[in-house]
């Protein structure tokens, strides 16, 4: 069931139409609108009174409040404010290829991680589908598309606040509208979905969305590290995870991606690495390094980037792929979780 007008496929809209009383071709038309991330009263094909009808349904929206640009690379960042005044943030990233979105999943989070910022003050509620399509409608209605583009957003990555397959259904409803044709019609080989390691929910990714690529957030090459930073890893250890990541990749044909943040003193020596290279060994990955992006709450610190690069070529020795991830928008408080932490912090201050 959908829980918002953004959220609904065309079969709902139609079965709507009906329950309101209207002709059955307004479904089409409402659908296409919803496309674009316009809401009811910008519908400007549709009657009043049917315009008055939809306002009265939960929209979905992600309204952009503040936008940040970084000075050292073409990275933004964006704050969202959803209908109940819960803020999330999506950042935009530009490459050569296109630009991805990333985008937030819930408000908050509920896994615990200790490095993360998204997750200091937990979990206050799932975004649904169409909140999370809204984020992207957004962000492009407020940035053209360059002229040899058809879109603004050409990728997808669930890599923002909460933990998506924690909100299963709204993340699953989310990537079909994302990829379908009278949805937003971005290619599901566009979309990544991170994850901090749900087993069960990982085994159903797979047979839900195997053309959506799948990465875990590995972060430990054993389950002694892993329990210090990631609660997850308490209820599913590295013998139950590293399985499930290597049936997604024997099922879909398709690499699994592992991210591993370094943090300095902690998972980032030689040692580390070839653990690390023996735990994937056989499988078909491919492993995203990035130096811990430091959080002002949290007293862990990256590492180098001389360092990063070096494990990164001792795991290539040892045949692990792996490439150190660019570092965008640092300036911008890149990292999940760390821009929405000082928007409610200025307004506790505020209000204090
Ligand atoms: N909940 C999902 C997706 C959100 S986080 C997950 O855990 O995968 C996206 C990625 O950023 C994850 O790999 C997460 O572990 C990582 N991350 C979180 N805080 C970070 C930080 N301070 N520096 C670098 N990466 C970080």
């Amino acid at each position: 069931m959908a829980n918002d007008l953004a959220s609904m496929n065309i079969e709902e809209l139609t079965a709507l139409m009906a329950e309101l009383g209207e002709p059955k071709f307004r479904a089409k038309q409402v659908l296409s609108w919803l496309a674009r991330g316009v809401a009811p009263e910008g519908m400007t094909n549709v009657p009043a009174s049917l315009k008055e009808k939809l306002s009265a349904i939960p929209f979905g929206g992600a309204k952009i409040i503040e936008r940040k640009f970084s000075k050292r690379d073409e990275t933004q960042k964006f704050l969202y404010e959803l209908a109940d005044g819960n803020i999330v943030e999506g950042v935009l990233m530009s490459y050569s290829y296109g630009n991805t979105l990333c985008i937030s999943s819930q408000v908050g989070c509920r896994m615990g991680c200790a490095f993360c910022a998204s997750t200091l003050n937990g979990k206050v509620r799932d975004l649904t589908a169409g909140e999370m399509l809204s984020e992207v409608t957004s962000v492009e209605r407020l940035i053209p598309a360059a002229e040899d583009r058809k879109r603004t957003v050409t990728n997808i990555v669930m890599m923002g606040c909460g933990e998506p397959l924690d909100n299963y259904e709204n993340t699953l409803r989310f990537l079909e509208r994302a990829t379908a044709a009278d949805g937003l019609g971005i290619s599901p080989r566009n979309i990544s979905v991170s994850t901090c390691g749900i087993v069960p929910k990982i085994y159903s990714f797979t047979e839900d969305a195997p053309h959506i690529t799948l990465c875990i957030s590995l972060h430990a090459p054993n389950d002694e590290l892993r329990r210090k930073t990631m609660p997850i890893a308490n209820a599913y250890s590295l013998s139950e995870l590293i399985p499930a990541a290597k049936h997604y990749a024997d099922v879909t044909g398709r690499r699994v991606i592992f991210e591993y943040a370094l943090i300095e003193g902690v998972n980032s020596s030689e040692e580390d690495a070839r653990e690390l290279a023996r735990l994937l060994r056989g499988i078909n990955c491919h492993v995203n390094l990035i130096p811990l992006n430091s959080v002002e709450e949290r007293c862990l610190s990256g590492v180098t980037r001389k360092k990063a690069a070096e494990f990164a070529a001792l795991l290539g020795r040892l045949r692990v792929s792996a490439t150190v991830r660019r570092e965008l928008g640092t300036d911008i408080d890149g990292a999940c979780g760390q821009l929405r932490n000082k928007h409610i912090g200025s307004q506790t201050k505020e209000e204090a």
